[in-house]
């Protein structure tokens, strides 16, 4: 019987563990390990049946995590924590030759910025420890990439430019908040935007470019250019292409918001002195805003994350448009978290399943399009995640 190890029980990891004991052939026993006992004693009394332990974990601690990996003798971690904790959980699965699969890209928690380089180079030691890192394993990154080695495998011969389009149109009643980490969230949305041409980076103000998409299922929404991380492995493994960008869907009141927020200093991730004690205002915003796990059963409305391709099959000229639709409602129904956790955690489920079957297998660290998509489609249409495809 396998183990596996989740560790993280915020949105994500709720669902994580949700759908993992909806696999349990697969998954077997689950440990669920967290900052906060309580959060993980939560996620577990919603599965009163499930084989679910818990445990109290520092992320922050490499030797904390191998000395639990070794303990429980896990067979795969999925980090479903923070980006900050990246390094920490991948040395852990290094020094105990442990596979690794995570949702989202490596951030120093003094520095906005967040790219694959200190995760790339992690290669060579999980070579060495003969076990495979997945990296990005939710949605967006994640199924997006996928579904970009699915339209290079069978849709085109040249894929020539990627629009990633993502839109929440979730409604929960707040005048402002995040539908997922709101430090890690607000701190992607307000840095410059940037893309991909011609073979070199472009940078933008945020939110200085903008577009009105139409959205199966939702409708018009304006979707502003914002740096994303798959683009950064997509430009290495997609052949031939020529442009990649990444749109989200902001309405008025949540900008409104953010700039307001922005402009008084309330995104700040430097420390400051109040009154004697050092805060960093966006740790400070976090603790006001509404958590996202609470927000699930009272989110309506949509989501559609998709990714629109123009390339050449066979001499002509094709424009593609592969995408997903999520009811909040709906996912609230099937495991109690709203469908912004429900299509990051379905897929961190769905790579850890096909790593531990080998269907995914190598040694070393990889992103998502590296591998072959098929088995990934299917599982994202079984796994409460179905997808199509549309020519425009
Ligand atoms: P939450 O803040 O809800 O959950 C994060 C969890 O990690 C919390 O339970 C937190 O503990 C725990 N944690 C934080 N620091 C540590 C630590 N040092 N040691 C142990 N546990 C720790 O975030 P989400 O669930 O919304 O997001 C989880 C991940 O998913 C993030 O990395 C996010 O960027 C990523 N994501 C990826 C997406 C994609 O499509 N690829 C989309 C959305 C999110 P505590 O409860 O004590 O705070």
């Amino acid at each position: 019987m396998k183990t596996t190890l989740i560790i993280g029980a915020g949105g994500v990891g709720s669902v994580v563990v949700h759908k993992c004991v909806m696999n349990a052939d697969v998954f077997g026993n689950i440990v669920l390990a967290s900052r906060t006992l309580s959060k993980c004693e939560k996620v577990k009394s919603e599965l009163p049946n499930a084989k679910i332990e818990v445990r109290q974990l520092d992320a922050d601690n490499t030797p904390e995590i191998v000395s639990l990996i070794n303990e429980i003798n896990a067979d795969i971690v999925i980090n479903v924590a923070l980006p900050y904790q990246d390094l920490t959980i991948m040395d852990a699965c290094i020094e105990t030759k442990t596979p690794y699969l995570d949702t989202a890209n490596y951030e120093h928690p003094d520095e906005a910025k967040f790219e694959y380089k200190l995760q790339w180079e992690r290669d060579a030691a999980f070579k060495e420890a003969g076990v495979m890192a997945l990296l990005g394993s939710g949605f967006d990154p994640g199924v997006t990439n996928v579904f970009c080695a699915y339209a290079q495998k069978h849709l085109f011969d040249t894929i020539e430019t990627i629009d990633i389009m993502d839109c929440n149109d979730g409604h929960h009643g707040h005048a402002f908040a995040t539908n997922f980490n709101p430090e890690i969230n607000l701190r992607e949305v307000s840095a410059n935007g940037k893309y991909w041409e011609a073979g070199r980076w472009f940078t933008t103000e945020p939110m200085q470019v903008k577009m009105m998409w139409d959205y199966p299922e939702v409708g018009e929404r304006n979707s502003f250019l914002l740096y994303h991380e798959e683009i950064e492995s997509l430009i290495k493994h997609i052949k031939g292409v020529q442009r990649i960008r990444f749109f989200m869907t902001f309405g008025d009141s949540y900008l409104t918001h953010m700039k307001c927020l922005q402009n008084v200093g309330m995104l700040g991730i430097k420390a400051i002195e109040h009154k004697g004690q050092k805060i960093v205002p966006i740790e400070f915003l976090k603790t006001l805003l509404p958590d996202p796990a609470s927000l699930g059963k009272k989110t309506w409305g949509k989501t559609n994350i998709g990714v629109v391709f123009n390339g050449i099959k066979d001499g002509e000229r094709k424009k593609i448009y592969i995408y997903q639709v999520s009811d909040h409602e709906e996912c609230y129904k099937e495991v109690k978290s709203q469908a912004v956790s429900y299509t990051t955690g379905v897929p961190a489920m769905i790579g850890a399943k096909l790593m531990l079957e080998g269907k995914w297998n190598g040694t070393g660290v990889f992103n998502m399009e590296e591998f072959d998509p098929d088995p990934f489609m299917q599982e994202l249409s079984r796994q409460g995640l179905p997808w199509q495809i549309k020519e425009l």
